[in-house]
């Protein structure tokens, strides 16, 4: 049985041994103590990528059926049920993807999606069919450096566009010198004025908020952080330091979070 620390309210709040690396596995969950059918999981995981961060692991109450960080990560069974009118590609992005990486819907802005890596796998995803190493059909679900040289071209190529929304994927979980590289090159386009980055990284990898990173993302074009938060208890004391330091830094920090029955549709919880 693993052992705990407690909150003052008694609630069972914290693993003392959490894995030490990430969690991607049926195995590895019931190891964790967050699944009590391996087989399961492996079958969810052979279709929907799976990752569970040792931060977040160690977040979790296991003792707790409804524990929101779990549901949020764990694979669910009914994930392998799909009905009728599902659709692949749900919410449209194939239609609006000129090239690689771009999803151009709005005249004004454009996604760009370097990498189809998460640090963590969340089992809502609208883009679950296309996250994680297979993910859009590449075999690293990253863009190779032809395709991002082309996704970057379309970019300068359309005056209209005046901001780019970094996502995925997490394009925090980008190596420095690509991230920077990648930025460099928009920064650089005269009719972008505004950068945007949407990242679960600090909330489920909080020690990746390192100084080199946070000097890469201060720039003289706003670098906005859109930080995906579903719940308080994802914000550990680690988040909230990586957050304050991003902060003083001079990133501009918004949140988004997506309303999920049973984990935070209700007043309280949000
Ligand atoms: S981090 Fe974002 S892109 Fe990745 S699985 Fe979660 S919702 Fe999907």
């Amino acid at each position: 049985m693993k052992l705990k620390e407690c909150d003052l309210s008694g609630n069972n709040i914290r693993a003392i041994h959490p894995p030490d690396r990430t969690i991607r596995s049926g195995p590895a969950l019931a190891r964790a103590g967050l699944c009590d059918d391996a087989d399961l999981a492996d079958e969810v995981a052979n279709i929907y990528a799976v990752a569970v961060t040792p931060h977040l692991a160690a977040l979790i109450d296991t003792s707790d059926p409804d524990d929101p960080i779990a549901r949020q990560f764990v694979p669910d069974r009914r994930e392998l049920g799909t009905t009728p009118d599902e659709r692949l590609d749900p919410i449209g992005d194939d239609a609006h993807a000129p090239v690689p990486g771009i999803v151009h819907r709005y005249p004004d802005r454009v996604l760009l999606l370097p990498s189809l890596i998460c640090p963590v796998y969340c089992r809502f995803c609208f883009r679950r069919e296309k996250v994680g190493p297979k993910g859009g059909g590449a075999d690293s679900g990253v863009l190779s450096p032809e395709q991002l040289h082309i996704a970057l071209a379309y970019i300068e190529d359309h005056p209209a566009i005046r901001e780019v929304i970094l996502s995925g994927g997490d394009p925090l979980g980008l190596s420095d010198r690509r991230l920077a590289h990648i930025l460099d090159r928009i920064e650089a386009i005269d009719h972008v004025d505004t950068i945007r980055i949407h990242s679960r990284v600090p909330v489920a990898a909080p020690e990746r908020i390192t100084p080199a990173l946070i000097a890469i993302l201060s720039r003289a074009t706003p670098v906005w952080l859109s930080i995906h938060c579903n719940h308080a208890r994802e914000i550990a004391p680690e988040t909230e330091v990586a957050l304050a330091a991003l902060s003083r830094a001079g990133v501009p920090l918004i949140s988004q979070t997506v309303l999920l029955r049973g984990i935070n549709d209700n007043v309280d919880v949000m």
